[in-house]
């Protein structure tokens, strides 16, 4: 947690006050670092990828209850209008046969007997659909009902993986509020002109502080020659107290 223990004089506690304008600049960036590093831990945080494959099962889940509602009602429908085709059929047949007792022309007899034949294979045709459709019903019923044992297992799942995700983001959450009251209260410590400083070069490299070890930048890692580390050494002993690394920018801290 604490990467500035290269600050030898300083007791590493939180009570640490750095009293080099280098340090401060050092611990404004440790809290900056910080706070990124949780901020993108909150974002990859497994409980998220756990509640997404949940609710995507549940989604699915009631996905294919509605489908195999709606092919029941489906079915219900075709049941309803083959036993209403049915039943007109009937009747109409109940005419025909009351015609056939009038009937006295054999030719007229035999159209009327041929007519009740037709509307006997409609009946028969009616009711193998009506009986389809009953089995298919009974058998949607069946899977419909072994489906929806699942229901409560799902549903317990998304809210313990919700729940873990609120758990895992409302501690990173309390953190981020630390980390953010700390860093109101560093910032007090600079000048205008500092801060825009420091946040311009945290805007273009995400850290803006750097040290010096040896005639290394630990920023970029990249060493600068004799004269360059004479030339910063001269810049951090003047008013600002920090150097530039001539390389990448950074604030360099001596
Ligand atoms: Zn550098």
């Amino acid at each position: 947690m604490r990467a500035m223990t290269d600050a030898a004089d300083e007791p590493d506690t939180d009570e640490t006050h750095p009293s080099t304008a280098g340090g401060r600049l050092l611990e404004l960036q440790r809290i900056d670092t910080e706070a990124d590093q949780l901020t993108h831990r909150r974002e990859r945080l497994p409980e998220r990828e756990h509640l997404s494959i949940a609710s995507e099962s549940l989604t699915e889940w009631e996905r294919l209850r509605s489908s195999m509602r709606a092919r029941m009602d489906e079915l219900t429908s075709v049941i309803e209008q083959a036993e209403s085709d049915a039943a007109e059929v009937a009747a109409h047949k109940v005419r025909l046969e009351a015609q056939m007792k009038t009937v006295i022309a054999p030719r007229e007899a035999e159209a009327l007997m041929h007519e009740i034949g037709t509307l006997d294979e409609q009946t028969d045709a009616l009711d193998t659909r009506e009986l389809e459709a009953l089995e298919e019903q009974s058998e949607i019923d069946d899977r419909l009902t072994e489906h929806l044992r699942s229901e409560s297992t799902l549903r317990d799942d998304v809210g313990a993986a919700d729940e873990a995700l609120q758990r895992a983001t409302s501690e990173i959450d309390a953190e981020l509020a630390e980390l953010a009251a700390q860093r109101v209260e560093r910032r007090t410590e600079f000048d205008e002109s500092m801060l825009a400083r420091y946040d311009r070069v945290r805007a273009s490299s995400g850290v803006a502080v750097a040290q010096l070890v040896g005639h290394r930048c630990e920023g970029c890692h990249l060493d600068l020659s004799a004269a360059e580390v004479d030339d910063v050494k001269d810049e951090a002993a003047g008013a600002t107290g920090v150097a530039e690394c001539p390389n990448c920018g950074r604030i360099l801290v001596v």
